[in-house]
């Protein structure tokens, strides 16, 4: 894990790249704020986290480090040990961590839920949706620390990066660590309600597109030209066919509009 800081004093928010070894753009992000050192208003924790996987370019060691928080300084795993050290560090840190997809290449956001900060921040931020993990967050960084994940866009893709620059920028800008305004954007809402799960198969399709409402009766998706329909009507969210091993993605409704509410000068 490589830490960081821009500013001086002790940071109260943080931004973490990294936290899977195959998604490369936030790790850039994070390397050029270390290039440029831009002058802070508030000082910054910078994290890259698992730099082993990044080094091997695979999204994890041993186990997702997404789904190993809050981790265990004496685990056999090289990403529940890390899980454990990253908490440490991020302690009484507001984080904004960056990710990336298989399955959309418009940047959202991911909260546990819909907070204050997260009411107040997000839609500072060139994101299309917020999404809320609620019952779904289980292992995952937000459940240790208060988070907000966004996912930049493509694995692996320029766009990604590029994104995961301007994110970055804007959530700092938000916070008041950096200078400058940002603009302020409604956001639909979209809460988790089911895990997606996929068959063992050789094959894997997806028929529809992330965001998009599935009508009842609709099929989806398919593993090995089995077809899976849709028993109610539900908003795919992180659908791919191989993004994850054992799921295609997940259903969500739509619960809301958020837009920042008037901040008094
Ligand atoms: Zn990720």
């Amino acid at each position: 894990m490589r830490v960081a800081q821009i500013g001086s004093g002790t940071p109260e928010i943080a931004v973490v790249a990294g936290i899977h070894g195959d998604e490369p753009c936030g790790v850039r992000a994070v390397e050029r704020l270390l290039d440029e050192r831009p002058t802070v208003e508030r000082p910054v924790k910078l994290i890259v986290a698992n730099e082993e996987a990044l080094k091997r370019r695979v999204r994890f060691v041993d186990e997702d480090l997404n789904r190993a928080f809050p981790g265990d300084p004496n685990a056999e795993t090289h990403e529940s040990r890390l899980a454990h050290e990253l908490v440490g560090e991020l302690e009484g840190c507001l984080t904004f961590s960056m990710h990336s997809t298989q399955s959309h290449a418009e940047p959202f956001a991911i909260v546990n839920g819909v907070s204050e900060t997260a009411t107040e921040i997000v839609p500072q931020l060139p994101v299309t949706a917020l999404v809320e993990t609620s019952n779904f967050a289980e292992g995952r960084l937000f459940s240790s620390i208060e988070t907000i994940e966004v996912e930049c866009g493509m694995q692996g893709s320029e766009t990604a990066a590029q994104n995961a620059d301007r994110l970055t920028r804007a959530f700092l800008t938000a916070v008041g660590a950096l200078p400058g305004d940002t603009v302020c954007r409604e956001l639909p809402i979209y809460r988790l309600t089911n895990v997606i799960r996929k068959q063992d198969a050789d094959t894997y399709e997806v028929f529809v597109e992330n965001f998009t409402e599935v009508e009842s009766g609709d099929p989806f998706a398919a593993a090995d030209g089995n077809e899976q329909v849709a028993e109610e009507p539900f908003y795919p969210v992180l659908m791919s066919p191989n993004g994850y091993r054992d799921v295609f993605g997940y259903a969500a409704e739509k619960v809301d509009v958020l837009s920042s509410p008037p901040t008094a000068d």
